[in-house]
């Protein structure tokens, strides 16, 4: 096993770590995979679980949004565990394009790493050696070395980047198995506990009866407002989604796991493990402060599929609120209410689908990925004509990643660097779709200032990416051609997230002030009482 043990010096003043009385024993972050902002309020009528729980009795910070740009899974999970804006921790994109090989590859991918706890996976290896900061997790177990650390999701990405470098172990999720699987990245031994939890035994009476519409919307539900026909992928639009009614050609080998990645059931199966995973594990029970991370990823991939206007969402939502709630009061009874502190965010937002956008209407549209390529073959005819030349002036364009100038062809006309990215940024920019482009050297630029520079900076690193990032008009979906949706731009919806604090003394309110995924870590690590510990590009939250 090759474990790159400090990638960054944790710097601490004074390694006293003062106690008080609101040092909790168990620090839970949960993030719910593309849950926008907005949800909490507009679901609130549905709510009587564990998002009122929350919303009632936690300090709730509702205008917090990602500052970065590039808002996918991978950089909005190491951004909430790390504190530190994507250009400083590393984790830039999901897949990221190496500008020195001139190839894409999985941000976390580490093929030095090999699976424990299973006879066969055939998951990606992957691990957090890309990170380049410490998780809350890290900092927490090199304050106190007999705190543990745990991480769960079923995405690996959310789970090994919130999980750190110096979690006990992070566990992800292998359709194939249903089994929680992790690696020799974590150097104690695999719990034997978790070879045996399955999602197709512990999720079993929901897999046979599949995903119903909750009742309660019986009066309510109007079936042409289901039967919208960009929604499904894994399913068709219409309720119910059970596993005789998979609308694609699924391989059995994964058919029940990948039936939990798509419905509610992924994430109570998640649930379900993160309370096995504190009982086994002794978890919040002495006072070492312990940390526990959770990703549910389930949400995510529903969001994509139906989209965030969905009565799917809406049901999810509705579900989780009572997985949450028996959460809650499991945390209450195993642990005590003023023994942990719960946060509550999200990786990222989502945009709705352009069909049923209500406010940007005749822009909203969706660009299949034909027309995106169609469009910048045909700029590149302008550029050549721009620069006079024969040869081809794109090297590549990646709708949401941007477009790489092919820089070569400088050395055989007439033009120079500033000519090329001018003229392709000029022309693109033209595309009734597109609301900006940033180059590499708008970014280094310090008087650029277009719109979103701020949070593509916090987004670059001057290895990673195409040279010119495009920003997508509002409601335009660049890529997509049937169904769906996505995230991963600047703009409001994707960088939206709900932020919740629940814990002793923390006071339950609504405080309305603009903050930043970044300030989590930060604000959950002083909360636990470790004050001497000042690296982050966020700031600490007063819960007061
Ligand atoms: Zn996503």
């Amino acid at each position: 096993m090759k474990k790159l043990y400090v990638l960054v010096a944790i710097i601490c003043l004074s390694c006293a770590k003062q106690t008080d009385y609101r040092t909790p024993k168990l620090v839970v972050v949960i993030s719910v995979d593309q849950m926008r902002g907005d949800y909490l309020d507009k679901y609130s009528s549905d709510f009587s679980g564990g998002l009122k729980y929350l919303d009632e009795n936690g300090q709730s910070f509702v205008n917090t949004h990602h500052n970065h740009a590039n808002t996918s899974t991978a950089p909005g999970h190491a951004t909430i565990a790390s504190g530190f804006h994507p250009k400083n921790h590393g984790i830039t994109n999901n897949t990221i394009y190496y500008r020195n090989s001139r190839q894409s590859h999985y941000s976390i991918l580490d093929t030095s790493v090999r699976f424990v706890g299973t006879s066969q996976c055939n998951l990606k290896r992957s691990s957090a050696k890309n990170l380049l900061k410490p998780s809350i997790g890290d900092i927490v177990k090199s304050h106190d070395p007999k705190s543990k650390s745990y991480s769960i999701s079923l995405k690996d990405r959310a789970s090994i980047l919130m999980g750190g470098h110096h979690a006990n172990r992070a566990f992800w999720f292998d359709s194939e198995s249903t089994q929680m699987v992790s690696t020799d990245y974590y150097s104690e031994p695999f719990p034997n506990w978790v070879k045996n939890y399955l999602g197709k035994e512990i999720i079993a009476e929901d897999i046979v009866n599949g995903w119903l519409l909750n009742p309660k919307y019986k009066t309510t539900y109007d079936i042409s407002k289901d039967n919208v026909i960009q929604e499904g992928g894994f399913f068709s639009p219409l309720f119910p989604h059970t596993l005789s009614n998979i609308s694609s050609n699924q391989d059995s080998n994964t058919l029940i796991g990948d039936f939990l990645w798509n419905t509610p059931f992924g994430d109570k199966f998640v649930l379900k493990f993160a309370k096995k995973l504190i009982e086994n594990e002794n978890l919040g029970k002495d006072q070492h402060n312990d940390v526990l991370t959770i990703s549910l990823s389930a949400a995510d991939y529903i969001g994509h599929e139906f989209g965030p206007d969905s009565y799917e969402i809406e049901d999810y939502y509705h579900k989780l609120d009572q997985y949450l709630m028996e959460f809650i009061n499991f945390l209450n009874d195993e642990i005590g209410q003023e023994n942990y502190v719960l946060t509550l965010t999200s990786d990222h937002g989502v945009a709705p689908f352009p069909e049923l956008a209500s406010d940007s209407k005749p822009h909203a549209k969706r660009i299949s990925y034909s027309k995106f390529l169609y469009d910048i073959d045909s700029i590149d005819l302008l550029v050549q004509k721009d620069l006079n030349t024969k040869e081809s002036c794109i090297l590549a364009s990646s709708g949401y990643r941007g477009i790489e100038p092919k820089f070569e062809v400088l050395n055989n006309c007439d033009a120079d660097t500033t000519k090329l990215i001018n003229s392709i940024q000029y022309h693109v920019k033209n595309l009734n779709y597109i609301e900006e482009t940033i180059s590499f050297k708008d970014i280094n630029y310090p008087k650029c200032n277009k719109i979103f520079i701020d949070k593509t900076r916090n987004s670059h690193n001057p290895n990673h990416g195409y040279f010119i990032k495009i920003i997508g008009k509002k409601n335009c979906l660049i890529g997509y051609s049937n169904h769906g949706t996505t995230h991963g731009s600047p703009l409001y919806y994707d960088t939206h997230v709900p932020l919740i604090f629940l814990g002793n003394n923390i006071q339950s309110k609504h405080k309305s002030d603009t903050v930043y995924t970044i300030d989590i870590a930060p604000t959950l690590i002083d909360y636990i009482g470790i004050t001497d510990y000042l690296l982050f590009d966020g700031k600490k939250l007063g819960l007061d």
